[in-house]
């Protein structure tokens, strides 16, 4: 894949890189190792300074960085400036709650014949992250904020269509003021990421893409004996109940499905309805869908803007062509238009089988799927068939309901009338095929940090757990 930004409203190529060298790529990694060195000897106060350095950047700069990335990938201008805003609020987030999250954990010392005993978490090294393109942003920033302020430096191997989002992000961390080498961009293609993560300097991985791309890292990793954390595909679930307010949940699914184009991995893909609500609810969603204005990103009245690729479009027409052809009923959208830019319109497609690709598949794009269920139990069973486990979202106003979908569920998380949406707040990940690991909260920084348990006997000093976090 070449490394370049190309207009998905337009196709036209703006700007090409040549990919590194091996020689530089070296040099960079030995730029991460020394970077390293430093960082983990600098206090959390002063990475505290850096981090909100670079969310003061980020908010004045929010207008130019927004209209980068709705260039590069096509995401609507007010999608781009509100991601902005959250990179700014996660950087701030961890800047503040880095001593409470990296603070010693004192441990029962007596029942281990101590006389003290705490738990330590420490920075591990660089860690490569490779990261997808559709938040180009924030899906590197909730990995940096927490990495950088542990103490580890980052070596970025971002998706090639948005190189220029990614030096940005190098730049970003430069000028807030990190060590040279702390944030490090990687202009390479996929293939280097062995090369890279082989590299005994490089301590271990965080991805976020697709299950192949999750496969092919997680059995380099394997080989060499390195951390991963893996953030992959998804086809959640959104189960709509009879007790549940039908109005508002056809207006948050037509939301959940087509906010970022339809291409967010927690996007609601597979919306299960009670028959009971079934013909009430396919109306008003296909409705909503219907009226998205599909258009020029830049415009601010588009609701919907371009795939990020040609090649993401023709795979989604792809899918609806073959579930139409083995049966299925399209009650809206379904034809890409004519003309310039990778535009597909919002879709929903009903009368699915376990045959068609969309039963099955991620569909990355607008297109919904709509599943008719006639109990609690076999909405359970509709939900849960998938090979992903990433979010799901439920629709019920009945209490007993609401316990039991937040139990039953096999996801990472799940949104009660409500939708899937990530928080620095909340842990962030998922289980089966959407991977393992948990961004986001406490967990996602001390992910990458050594657990280390201290154990100290007769004659310690006086100086209890606690000492460390400055
Ligand atoms: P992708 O093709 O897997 O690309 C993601 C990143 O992985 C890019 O940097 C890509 O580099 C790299 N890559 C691809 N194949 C690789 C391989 N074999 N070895 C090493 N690196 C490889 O995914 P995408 O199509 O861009 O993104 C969409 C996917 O990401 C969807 O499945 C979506 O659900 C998932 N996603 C998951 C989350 C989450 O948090 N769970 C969030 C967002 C997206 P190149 O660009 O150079 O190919």
């Amino acid at each position: 894949m070449p490394i370049a930004t190309t207009n998905p409203a337009t196709g036209q190529v703006l700007k090409s890189y040549d990919p590194m060298s091996a020689e530089q790529i070296d040099a960079a990694i030995e730029r991460a190792d020394l970077a390293y060195r430093q960082l983990r000897g600098t206090t959390i106060a002063q990475r505290e300074r850096w981090l909100t350095a670079a969310a003061d950047l980020l908010e004045a700069e929010r207008d130019e960085t927004a209209r980068l990335m709705t260039t590069e990938m096509g995401k609507t201008y007010a999608a781009a400036k509100a991601e902005v805003t959250k990179c700014a609020t996660a950087c701030r987030f961890y800047a503040a709650k880095a001593a409470e999250f990296l603070a010693d954990e004192p441990a029962d010392a007596a029942a281990v014949k101590a006389t003290r005993a705490f738990v330590r978490y420490q920075p591990i090294g660089p860690v490569l992250a490779v990261m997808p393109w559709n938040f180009p942003l924030w899906q590197v920033m909730r990995f940096a904020a927490p990495a950088l302020m542990a103490g580890n430096t980052g070596l970025l191997k971002h998706a090639s269509n948005v190189p220029q989002t990614a030096l940005l992000l190098e730049d970003l961390f430069r000028r807030a003021g990190f060590p040279e080498g702390a944030f490090t961009t990687l202009l390479v293609g996929s293939a280097e990421v062995d090369r890279v993560l082989s590299d005994p300097r490089v301590r271990a991985a965080t991805l976020t893409g697709s299950e192949g791309a999750g496969r092919s890292i997680a059995q380099i990793a394997g080989r060499e004996l390195k951390k991963t954390v893996l953030e992959l595909g998804g086809s959640d679930p959104f189960v709509v109940m009879p007790s549940a307010d039908l109005d508002r949940a056809a207006e948050v699914a037509t939301t959940a499905r087509c906010q970022n184009n339809g291409q967010s991995c927690i996007a609601a893909k597979r919306f299960i309805v009670h028959a009971d609500v079934f013909d009430a609810f396919a109306e008003k969603f296909a409705a909503h869908m219907s009226a998205l204005r599909v258009g020029d990103p830049m415009d601010p009245d588009t609701d919907v803007g371009p795939l990020a690729s040609e090649g993401g479009r023709d795979e989604i027409h792809a899918q609806v062509r073959d579930a139409v052809d083995r049966g299925a009923t399209v009650l809206c959208g379904g034809e890409p238009p004519t003309g310039p830019g990778w535009f597909y319109p919002p879709t929903v497609v009903t009368d699915l089988r376990p045959e068609m690709r969309m039963w099955s598949e991620e569909v990355f794009g607008p297109v919904a799927g709509l599943y008719r269920v006639s109990s609690y139990d076999e909405a359970i069973e509709v939900a849960n068939g998938t090979a992903f486990g990433l979010g799901s979202n439920a629709w019920t106003r009945d209490p007993e309901e609401q316990e039991r979908f937040a139990t039953d569920l096999d996801a990472g998380n799940v949104f009660v009338n409500g939708m899937t949406t990530s928080y620095p707040e909340l842990p962030f990940g998922g289980v089966k095929n959407s991977g393992y690991g948990r961004e986001l909260s406490a967990l996602g920084m001390r992910e990458f940090c050594n657990t280390k348990t201290v154990w100290v006997g007769e004659g310690a000093a006086t100086a209890g757990a606690g000492a460390h976090a400055e």
